[in-house]
């Protein structure tokens, strides 16, 4: 039987297309799409008509295709992706590539119906009659099939479009969201909990590349906790390729805090020190906000009023993409993403070091102040600032 040759068509609703941004836009989609597939083997990718077509240019690409296709649904800006079989634009070569092509695809199923496009308005056949054609084909070569048009178990469909043929056995859902790198940089306050990565993901996905900031305190929190949150940073490279994560230690800004000031306002004083290092961290690279995993009412840290407490020590804009979520919510995702079973493990944070017994939930912004004026939060900052290192995470690594 002669060769069918398969590609991938990755699609990206029209809603990413207005205006001027849209050559931006599919640069940023090429260059994910780029990455991801060098990572197989050769392919050639182009963009046309609202699709990525990637193609395969040697045996080795055409048997990695699989790989290639699970990767690139993790593509932010798709909207769904299929893999299909490509043809002449001609009926006969149409009905032969449905009858070589779709048999193996449609193994396991016992319904369809067919759906036909043409983009290309000159092919002599109307979309019906290239439906009606294509199903009696299906039919044909696979006759423990049936025709169901209200719920099939798969969409057969039938795209003609500028240059070639295609036909998929039904497409799957892409990641959905903006091209990574449309929409400026985030520096998320990266700790080893659920909710985090979460935020560092929600972001990612409306086209924000995202650094990340992590506070340690050493020996009160272990190299353990560290390399777990590595761990994190490197599952989430899954979304972009590469993370950067700035360590900086809180060791002696908690010891003071814990011998200088009043015990219910600890996690508040340590929060703004957070703020104002992740500020500094967000300036030194070029981040125009930060990105926290906070969400109203959680913890006692995370009332209203406390986040009036901590944001006032940012100066800068703090995105919150998990206020309005439930924990339940935010677990949902975190599964999705193959982040939970990392933030899960054992877990020391410097949030649990010296933990007030009674944690104040309805703080005074000018009482808060007071407790800070004890210690000398200039000169603590400045020598943890002093601490900080970088680490970066790559995909797969
Ligand atoms: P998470 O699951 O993300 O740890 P949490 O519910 O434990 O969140 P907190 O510990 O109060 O909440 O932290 C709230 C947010 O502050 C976190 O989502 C994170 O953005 C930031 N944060 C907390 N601890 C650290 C840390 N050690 N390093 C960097 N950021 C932190
Ligand atoms: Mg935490």
């Amino acid at each position: 039987m002669e060769h069918i040759k398969e590609i991938i068509l990755c699609k990206y609703g029209e809603v990413i297309l207005k205006g001027a941004n849209r050559s931006t836009f599919e640069a940023q989609l090429l260059r994910d799409v780029k990455r991801r597939a060098a990572l197989f083997g050769h392919y050639d990718i182009r963009a046309r008509q609202s699709t990525v077509y990637v193609e395969p240019l040697d045996t080795d690409a055409e048997d990695a295709i699989d790989g290639v296709f699970a990767q690139l649904k993790k593509v932010f800006g798709f909207v769904a992706l299929c893999k299909a079989a490509v043809c002449e634009k001609d009926m006969d070569a149409i009905l032969a590539a449905a009858k070589a092509y779709l048999p193996e695809k449609l193994a396991n199923v016992s319904t369809f119906k067919c759906e036909s496009r043409r983009s290309d308005k000159r092919f002599p056949l109307s979309s019906p009659e290239i439906s009606g054609e294509v199903g009696g084909a299906v039919l044909e070569a696979c006759p423990h099939l049936t025709v169901d048009v209200q719920n099939p178990d798969v969409v057969v469909k039938t795209e003609i479009r500028e240059e070639y043929a295609y036909i998929h056995a039904g497409q799957d859902k892409g990641a959905g969201g903006m091209p990574l790198g449309s929409a400026g940089k985030g520096m998320l306050l990266l700790s080893g909990g659920i909710d985090s990565p979460v935020a560092g993901y929600r972001m990612m996905k409306r086209g924000m590349t995202v650094e990340c900031v992590h506070f340690e305190s050493f020996p009160y929190t272990s190299e353990a906790a560290r390399e777990k949150v590595f761990e994190l940073a490197r599952e989430l490279a899954e979304f972009c390729g590469t993370v950067k994560v700035h360590v900086i230690s809180l060791t002696h800004i908690q010891e003071a805090i814990r011998d200088h000031c009043e015990e219910d306002y600890f996690t508040l004083l340590l929060r703004r020190f957070m703020m104002r290092l992740a500020s500094r961290s967000a300036e030194e690279n070029s981040c125009p906000v930060l990105v926290t995993g906070e969400s109203l009412g959680q913890v006692a840290s995370q009332t209203l009023k406390a986040m009036v407490c901590t944001e006032d020590a940012a100066d800068r804009p703090v995105f919150r993409p998990l206020v309005g979520m439930d924990k339940e919510e935010i677990i949902e995702i975190a599964r999705e993403i193959g982040t939970f079973d990392t933030s899960t493990l054992p877990y020391d944070d410097c949030c649990t070091v010296f933990t007030p017994r009674h944690p104040k939930t309805q703080p005074e912004l000018y009482k808060v102040v007071n407790e800070e004026n004890r210690i000398d939060a200039a000169a603590l900052t400045d020598e943890a600032w002093e601490t900080r290192h970088c680490v970066v995470l790559r995909q797969g690594e």
